[in-house]
């Protein structure tokens, strides 16, 4: 690239010109001109999630009732065939992973299978920066065995408000603790969490380990299987792009099949033997046994076009340059926007780092409510943070360097001036 500066077009089109997943930008839907930064929201429809929305429609218009096992792609195994796509973004043989219920839903779901208080090893440990559904979760899980949250549940504190520092996770690694359930992503600052590092270290102490990867699938490569790690879950509207209210996923260690799940329900049964209809009930000898009940069919089915794409791409190469884009968009913020009052909370340092960059400013959501009336689409969180994802699939390195001069102009400008301080109801 010779000596052009980082900050001119031309260095944004020579690093498009080199992308090796360009070719993947055309196949979603954006609207005309639009900047879409809030894919770790909800990802953008794709020409192929749309597709086989459209053709699991039709098998149920050709198929009725029959669409179950009939055509080329039977619900009863939808869970199952999608969960095989899934393990290579998390690391995990394909009977260890299966999609199904949501964030929330699996969160329950697998906390109630793999937390068992005894003795005296009876906590649970989270952050105090997890998302708050995380945290309400673990509240009434605690509650449903008589247990008081504020005592039994331990909220690892932040040093500086924006990220969790491992060594903290590590000391509260006590011998009172049962179960820890940990970001892999964090929602708000984007810090990546050395997810192998504390599952040894929970592994040492006894304790089982879990991990909410919502905000790394589809962005950041898993090992799960190979590190030991207990149990996950995650979700699959933000980096997988399966649509709203898509259906999630949860990987079990194959060393725990064969566990009762905690809410049993009749699609965790065998499959072979599901229909049997016998009131002993038969667990899956795979993840598939923390499923409850019917699927959500036509939440399952934009991910069968949304995952053939991650698997053509791969996932290293998406988060090789995931972390080229963030990057990018860090540097050409210190340089553009140096003394404009904003400060990167998201860790620099590649292996701390996940999808998406956050930006801390006193004037967050009025800068925001400006973006947006540029045509860009940012996120904002409460009280003071943008969050901005370039994602691999669909953002190129002109876009970033777009939404960068926007954010300049609007800042020079002093644009944000004119809206009011104020957040809508979904922000
Ligand atoms: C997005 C997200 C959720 C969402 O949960 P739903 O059950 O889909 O509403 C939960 N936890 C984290 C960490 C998330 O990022």
């Amino acid at each position: 690239m010779g000596q052009r500066s980082i900050s001119s077009e031309e260095y944004a089109r020579q690093l498009d010109l080199s992308d090796e997943l360009a070719r993947f930008k055309e196949e979603f839907y954006v609207e005309g001109g639009v900047l879409y930064m809030d894919g770790n929201s909800l990802g953008l429809l794709s020409r192929r999630a749309e597709r086989t929305l459209l053709d699991v429609l039709g098998d149920w218009r050709e198929f009725g009732i029959g669409g179950w096992t009939r055509g080329e792609r039977p619900w009863f195994y939808l869970s199952e065939r999608l969960g095989e796509m899934v393990a290579p973004l998390v690391g995990a043989a394909s009977e260890e992973v299966v999609m199904t219920g949501s964030t929330t839903v699996n969160i329950h779901q697998l906390v109630s299978t793999f937390y068992r208080p005894e003795g005296g090893r009876i906590k649970i440990l989270a952050t105090e920066l997890d998302f708050p559904t995380d945290i309400y979760a673990l509240q009434s899980q605690l509650r449903l065995r008589g247990l008081e949250p504020k005592e039994h549940l331990v909220e690892v504190e932040s040093r500086e408000g924006g990220t969790i520092d491992e060594e903290d996770v590590i000391a509260a690694m006590t011998e009172e603790v049962a179960l820890v359930l940990m970001p892999t992503v964090l929602y708000r600052s984007g810090q990546l969490l050395d997810v192998e590092r504390l599952t040894r270290e929970a592994h040492e102490r006894g304790i089982v380990i879990g991990f909410d990867a919502a905000h790394s699938i589809g962005s950041v490569p898993h090992s799960f299987s190979d590190w030991g790690v207990d149990f996950a879950l995650w979700c699959s509207y933000k980096h997988l792009n399966g649509g709203p209210g898509a259906v999630a996923g949860l990987y079990v260690n194959r060393e725990h099949f064969g566990r009762l799940p905690g809410l049993a329900g009749w699609f965790g049964s065998d499959k072979d033997r599901q229909f049997d209809m016998e009131h002993d009930f038969l667990p899956a000898r795979s993840a598939g046994a923390y499923q409850i009940g019917t699927p959500h069919v036509l939440s399952l089915a934009p991910l069968l076009g949304s995952l053939e794409m991650f698997s053509e791409a791969g996932i290293e190469r998406v988060r090789r340059k995931s972390l080229r884009l963030t990057r990018y968009l860090i540097d050409l913020i210190d340089g553009q926007l140096a003394g404009t009052g904003f400060s990167v909370v998201t860790p620099r340092a590649h292996q701390r780092r996940g999808g998406h960059v956050a930006l801390e400013h006193e004037e967050a959501a009025r800068i925001c409510e400006a973006l947006k009336d540029n045509g860009v689409v940012p996120d904002f969180r409460a009280p003071n943070i943008i969050r901005l994802a370039p994602v691999a699939l669909y953002t190129s390195y002109t876009d970033v360097y777009n939404m960068v001069r926007i954010l300049a102009k609007i800042m020079a400008e002093r644009q944000y001036a004119k809206y009011e301080n104020r957040r809508g109801v979904v922000a």
